[in-house]
């Protein structure tokens, strides 16, 4: 069996253990290592945060007296994509 196995993301040759076990696979590891799972992972749940303040934001800006509450909509994703966030 191979020491080492090649991220499928970051294309680097790591060993077995930066990979995580997934028994679905033929490998019995995930085809990305440990990290890029991991960013994948923060990168998915800051989507799914930044689309709930959108959508909060938005029904806010529906009504009248809560409109400036879109206004923190665009500084939130201006702020998440400072970061690196899309
Ligand atoms: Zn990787």
């Amino acid at each position: 069996m191979e020491t080492t196995k090649q991220c499928s993301k970051c294309k680097a040759h790591k060993p077995r253990e930066e990979f995580y076990v997934d028994l679905s696979r033929r490998t019995g590891l995930t085809a990305s290592c440990k990290v890029c799972n991991d960013a994948a992972r923060n990168e998915r749940r800051h989507r799914v945060a930044l689309a709930r303040a959108v959508a909060k934001a938005q029904n806010r800006a529906a009504n009248p007296v809560a409109r400036e509450v879109a206004g923190l909509a665009g500084a939130l994703r201006e702020a998440l994509a400072a970061r690196g966030v899309q």
